[in-house]
Parts: C-alpha cells; sequence; structure tokens
C-alpha cells in the first residue's frame, strides 16, 4: 500500500465534517493537484470524545461514497502506542507510530556499539546532494544519537510487528513520529533515526521529526522561519539520501504535525517540495474543529450561546483542558478575554477574535488555543452540540471547506 506524494491529515474531533473536509480535495483536484485524504484521530481524541476508532473509518467510507472520491484515501490511527493500538487495527491502514516517550531511553551500550560498528561509514564529513553544508558526525556524535534515538527505533519495530502479525504485509501505511519531544532533532538526528528505522525493516513512508520552533496548535509557526526553511530542505535532502542507503520506501517523506495554519512557513515549504520534487504529509486536524465553533458563532442564537458557554467552561477549566497538549500550546492567560466579556459578543465579534486572520486586530491567539483544547466541553456537551451541529451543517461545511482549500492545500501544495 503506497501513499501517495501529496497527503493531507484531515482529523474531525467530531466526525460531522468528512464530506466538507473532503470537498476540499475535490477542489484541489479541479485545479490541478491530487492530495490524499487521510483521516486521523489519536486514541487521547478518542478518549476525550468518547468515540471508538470505527467511527472514523465510518465518516471517511461515508463522505467517499456521498462525493464519489474514486482517488486513495486512508484512515490514520494517529499517535498510537503499544498499549493502545489494538482497537485501531482492524479500522485503520495507516499507522502513526508515537516513540516520542522513549527519545532519551538508553538501549543497552551493545546495541549502541553496534549500531556505531554498523554506521561507522557515516562518520565523516559528508556531502549529500540537496543539502547546505555537509552531515558532519563522528563516532561519538553517532553513539550520542543512538543513546537518544535507538530505544525509540526499537520500540517502533515492536509496534510495527504487531501490526504486521494482525493485518499482513503490506496492508497498511506506517509513519514514524517523534515529533512530541522537547528538543528538535537535526538533520544528522534524522538521518541516523532513519538507518535504525531500517534496521528495524520498518517500511516507514512517512517521518514526524520535531522541527525548530513551536508548532503550537491552531496558531501560526513560532520561531525563525529562515532557520526552519534550510532545515526543512535538509530534511528533505537526508530523507532522498537515505531512501538510498537504506533501502527505506522511496515515497518516504515529512510528515507534519500540528501543521495546520501555520501560515509563515507554507511558502518555504512549497518552495522546498517543488524544488527537491519531494513528497508531504501535512497533518491539520485542529483547524476543523475551530472552524465548527466559528460556523456555530456565525450562526447566531442559540449556536452563538452554545460556543459562548463552550469558552466559559474552557476558562474555568484552563489547566484541566490544557495538560493533555502543554507541549504544543502556549497560552497567555492574561490576554484570554473574561467569559461575562464573550457571553456579550455578537456573532461577528466572536468570529473576529477566533478566526485566524493576523491582519485583524481583534484576532486572539491565546482565545483560539484555548477553544483548541477547548473540544472537551463540547463532547461533554454530547447530543445538544451534535444537534447544534446539524442545524448548522451548510454554514459549518463552508468555513471547512474553505479553510482546507485556500488556506491550507492551495498554500502548501498549489502555490505557483
Ligand atoms: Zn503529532
Amino acid at each position: 500500500m503506497i501513499l501517495p506524494k501529496y497527503s493531507l491529515g484531515i482529523g474531525d474531533r467530531f466526525g460531522r465534517q468528512g464530506r466538507a473536509q473532503l470537498a476540499a480535495l475535490v477542489q484541489a483536484q479541479a485545479r490541478g493537484v491530487e492530495v490524499t485524504p487521510v483521516w486521523n484521530k489519536s486514541n487521547r481524541e478518542h478518549q476525550i470524545t468518547r468515540t471508538r476508532p470505527d467511527s472514523v473509518r465510518a465518516e471517511a467510507e461515508s463522505a467517499v461514497t456521498a462525493l464519489g472520491w474514486r482517488g486513495p484515501y486512508h484512515v490514520d490511527a494517529d499517535h498510537i502506542t503499544l498499549k493502545t493500538v489494538d482497537p485501531f487495527i482492524s479500522c485503520s491502514d495507516f499507522f502513526t507510530i508515537d516513540v516520542a516517550d522513549f527519545v532519551g531511553q538508553s538501549a543497552p551500550e551493545a546495541d549502541i556499539q553496534d549500531f556505531v560498528t554498523r554506521h561507522r561509514r557515516y562518520a565523516t564529513a559528508r556531502t549529500i546532494p540537496g543539502m547546505e553544508g555537509a552531515l558532519a558526525t563522528s563516532p561519538r556524535d553517532i553513539a550520542a544519537i543512538a543513546r537518544k534515538y535507538l530505544q525509540a527505533a526499537q520500540e517502533a519495530g515492536d509496534i510495527f510487528r504487531h501490526i504486521e502479525a494482525a493485518k499482513g504485509r503490506d496492508r497498511f501505511v506506517i509513519e514514524v513520529s517523534v515529533d512530541e519531544t522537547d528538543e528538535p532533532q537535526t538533520p544528522a538526528d534524522l538521518f541516523f533515526i532513519l538507518a535504525a528505522i531500517a534496521d528495524e525493516r520498518i517500511p516507514a513512508q512517512t517521518i514526524a521529526p520535531k522541527f525548530t520552533g513551536h508548532f503550537n496548535k491552531g496558531i501560526d509557526y513560532v520561531g525563525n522561519v529562515a532557520q526552519f526553511e534550510r532545515q526543512f530542505n535538509d530534511d528533505i535532502a537526508v530523507i532522498a539520501f537515505a531512501i538510498q542507503e537504506f533501502g527505506l520506501p522511496a515515497n518516504l517523506k515529512l510528515s507534519v504535525h500540528s501543521g495546520s495554519d501555520k501560515f509563515s512557513i507554507y511558502g518555504p515549504m512549497a518552495h522546498a517540495l517543488r524544488k527537491h520534487d519531494a513528497g508531504l504529509h501535512l497533518k491539520t486536524a485542529g483547524t476543523t474543529w475551530l472552524e465548527e465553533v466559528a460556523g456555530l458563532a456565525l450562526a447566531g442564537g442559540d449556536s452563538l450561546r452554545l460556543v459562548q458557554e463552550i469558552y466559559a467552561q474552557a476558562y474555568e477549566r484552563i489547566d484541566e483542558l490544557c495538560a493533555p497538549y502543554a507541549a504544543v500550546i502556549d497560552i497567555d492567560r492574561t490576554r484570554l478575554p473574561q467569559p461575562g466579556t464573550v457571553r456579550a459578543w455578537s456573532s461577528s465579534e466572536y468570529v473576529a477574535a477566533l478566526r485566524h486572520d493576523q491582519e485583524s486586530p481583534a484576532y486572539n491567539p491565546h482565545l483560539r488555543q484555548l477553544l483548541h483544547v477547548g473540544f472537551k466541553v463540547a463532547a461533554e456537551m454530547g447530543a445538544e452540540y451534535l444537534q447544534a451541529l446539524d442545524a448548522s451543517t451548510e454554514v459549518i461545511g463552508r468555513l471547512v471547506t474553505q479553510n482546507l482549500l485556500e488556506r491550507h492545500i492551495m498554500r502548501v501544495f498549489l502555490e505557483p
């Protein structure tokens, strides 16, 4: 099973926007770019929304049928571990193996030395086609990288073999993610992580490193764009080289997590993809939920009151809601409006604060991030929330489609 060159992770917290999401890819196709939809939902999200993994497969199939989509599509068991993977196995054909918890746990010293010996030929300053500068590593550097990542790669191998034993060979796509770590990975780290993945015989088709800078949920990139651009280019070059050196799948590509709304780096990313003729998987789950909230605010009346209430409860429960996402949000609490203020807002005031328009003085990234993690409040509202979604399907769907197409797909995959 081969993942095509361009793919988009389109998670959907409440499983209602599959058609609107797919409509964006249909329109992208009409404009000349094929992007494969991958519906992803993590165990963490399933727990918060109290849904089962097979609901994502059902949503994907229903959208594909409704829109007559003939291209490939996938259902991604996002951020799974050996402990959480089992309920995802039958209904998923894409697995994002998350081994970030094992990063920094050192493998046995004999394994480290064995790894260094096997990869000793890379212990020179070596130029890689397409990479700025050289991949400079000494045996000591390789050992340090192995101490940090080898155990994680071995764990990924165990998870991969567990899935393969259940599903059979070549029946699914594998991504390895190390994005939710404290430290970003350098191109040299990535190269030896890929060596370790190849040693484990994991046919990874996507790899999600942690890039330099902050990839906070639902808001723009925070960091040095030039530094990111260089790293992104170097990572692409390293992947192409690792494919040749280690016999990894020829379509192996980068996966960018928390990839929605990173407007300031989409231009450099688009440029790098064209320059290297490289593929990309971009995960954009949270942005769709925020469009739902915006759509409900726009709908006014009871729907506006509902999203005002979601904000009020999220404000009261900020510690609890932020805890699972601590690494990927950055909220300045002094910049959050009081719930009473938000309760008095009109539709357009609410939408102006929430919508990711950096030109607008009313845009509030702190409120946006709080609402991003506030989907738990909506989940607890249960039927009341879902009925509100159903009552405003059209207005929400329009926002969801437009957001994915114009603000994400076009800027990353279609930029001339
Ligand atoms: Zn992730």
